[in-house]
């Protein structure tokens, strides 16, 4: 089952690197489809690649990815447990971020293919268009980080991206209180 889960990640994948279904297609030098094991308990999902992962076509590489790594470090985790990937695949001009049209074409044709093969227990959001690509939802993550409803079978975790973690100290404070919730979840 592994390999045949393995071998269609594997075609969504190369249907990614080739997709002009939006216009995100026309700037990006490469789509970032996501990495991890597959299938896998835990899903990460940021909101777009930014200039690093543009370039080489891997997701959260560059310094949010750092952060990441060391934040899953501190639950006791490392990164290549976890399936992680964004909320659209290609970088949008300028890191402006993903319009409501292009979040509803990736999750359509690829977004939601990816989440049925892999199927996570868990998805953690991280940060407000993470938040609105699955839940439909533009709430302050002041007000709802640290939630973890459920929603269509699986558990949620919503917490704050890395990039507004790294740059102000209260919010890193709140997303290591959240990470901690998601070590008692495990
Ligand atoms: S953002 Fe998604 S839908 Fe748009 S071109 Fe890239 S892969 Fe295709």
């Amino acid at each position: 089952m592994k390999k045949v889960i393995e071998k269609e990640i594997h075609s969504i994948d190369e249907g990614i690197k080739c997709c002009i279904k939006c216009r995100l297609c026309e700037s990006r030098k490469n789509a970032v489809p996501g990495e991890g094991p597959v299938p896998c308990d835990l899903f990460i999902l940021g909101e777009a690649p930014g200039s690093m992962e543009d370039r080489l076509g891997k997701p959260f590489i560059g310094m949010s990815g750092k952060f990441l790594e060391k934040m899953l470090a501190d639950i006791g985790m490392t990164r290549e447990q976890i399936y992680i990937t964004s909320s659209v695949k290609c970088r949008p001009p300028k890191n402006r971020p993903p319009k409501d049209d292009e979040l509803r074409i990736c999750k359509e044709n690829w977004l939601n293919k990816q989440i049925s093969l892999i199927n996570p227990k868990i998805i953690i959001l991280l940060g407000k268009t993470a938040l609105k690509q699955m839940m439909g939802i533009s709430e302050s993550l002041m007000d709802c980080h640290g939630r973890m409803p459920d929603h269509d079978g699986r558990k949620y975790l919503v917490t704050f991206h890395p990039a507004a973690a790294m740059r102000f100290p209260k919010i890193r404070q709140e997303m290591e209180k959240d990470f901690r919730k998601l070590k008692s979840l495990i």
